[in-house]
């Protein structure tokens, strides 16, 4: 099938065209720029930048498809979870060219998207399939038995996502939003073992009670701390170090966790999506982790990693080879969508 995917669940307004399991078209406009001054995505900001960009996005994506509305089998669109003034944007502006063209619609899950897309690099996910989608707002483990009908959750983050760990200290250390990247080249040359960052739920009862949830919120205090207590004691702060241990310490829980829900669940492929699986300590981990355990370990190129249109399109090209009934042409956007749901009823 033809599909037209449409995303706008943060601050990418993006749209694709995918046949079957073939790209045709990709496009984004992201409005991080526009944030970068705040410290964090501004949801009126965000929302007011899809209003503008939709329609050229939209056009451009099936331009480059070489082909008119008329031409696709359906249009799937991200219906959460997401910021809810961002989906009501993509959702109304796809349910009318649903509706002006006479197409079935698909309110598809975001975060299942980011495991449908790896699909374009690495074709089917096979049945069993373990998924870490790691990103500013998400830190999820999936198994993914059948991409377009059963999807379950495994564990999860009780508190921040990675990328918002990251950023947060990032911000401590006066790098510019977002701080991911910055951290990521710094802990390149950094010494790990310069000061313990903790491993959330880890250890004793808490690990027992949460074997694949991850919690990142005492990171930070504990960063900041350290950065005080060396500088009470005239020590010069090494930011490389800092950022090392940083890395080395969220790189390893991430891949330990998913690593042991694969071996417990007995999966032979782990699929890793979000925009922090652009972060090189945990893709070496993962890829380590992976030769290890005799599990092959798939993360996808960095712009199929980052929110897009592709990955939209290919879960609604699954929806509809699994013969999925569409979504009901007036069906809402859910800002916490449940991520055991694949679909909107
Ligand atoms: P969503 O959560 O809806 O998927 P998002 O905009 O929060 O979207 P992405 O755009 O997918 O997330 O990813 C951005 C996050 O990834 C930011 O937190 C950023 O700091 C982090 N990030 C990007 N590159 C790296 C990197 N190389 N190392 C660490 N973090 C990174
Ligand atoms: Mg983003
Ligand atoms: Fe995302």
């Amino acid at each position: 099938p033809v599909i037209l995917g449409i995303e706008s669940t943060c601050d990418e307004t993006a749209a694709a065209v995918v046949r079957g399991k073939t790209l045709l078209s990709n496009v984004v406009a992201s409005s991080m720029d526009e944030h970068a001054r705040y410290g964090g995505v501004i949801p009126e900001i965000a929302s007011r930048a899809h209003a503008e960009s939709f329609v050229p996005v939209v056009s451009q994506a099936l331009a480059d498809a070489h082909m008119e509305l008329s031409d696709v089998d359906a249009i799937a669109v991200s219906a959460g979870p997401g910021l809810a003034g961002c989906l009501a944007v993509g959702v109304s502006g796809a349910k009318s060219l649903a509706y002006a063209a006479n197409k079935p619609i698909y309110g598809i899950n975001h975060v299942i998207g980011h495991v449908a897309v790896t699909q374009l690099q690495f074709g089917q996910v096979p049945a069993n399939t373990l998924a870490l989608i790691v990103s500013g707002g998400h830190t999820s483990v999936l198994r993914v038995n059948n991409i377009a009908t059963d999807v379950s959750v495994v564990g999860t983050t009780l508190d921040d996502a990675a990328g918002e760990c990251f950023d947060k200290v990032a911000r401590l250390l006066g790098f510019p939003y977002p701080g991911g990247p910055h951290i990521d080249r710094h802990a390149r040359q950094g010494n790990p073992h310069a000061l313990r960052v903790p491993q959330g739920l880890t250890q004793g009862k808490a690990a027992a009670e949460h074997p694949y949830d991850f919690s990142f919120s005492g990171v930070k205090t504990a960063v900041a701390r350290w950065i005080e207590s060396e500088t009470a004691q005239g020590h010069a702060i090494n930011v490389d170090d800092v950022c090392a241990a940083l890395a080395d310490s969220v790189a390893t829980v991430l891949s330990k966790k998913t690593m042991a829900a694969a071996a417990h669940l007995d999966s032979q492929t782990v699929i890793v999506g979000g925009g922090f699986s652009a972060n090189s300590q945990l893709r070496t981990a993962l890829i380590k982790a992976g030769q290890e355990h005799g599990v092959e370990v798939r993360v996808p190129e960095l712009r199929l990693c980052t929110d897009n249109g592709a990955m939209v399109a290919m879960l609604g090209s699954n929806l509809v080879e699994a013969g999925v009934k569409p979504s009901r042409p007036d069906f809402s956007i859910d800002s916490s969508m449940s991520l055991g749901r694949i679909c909107m009823d």
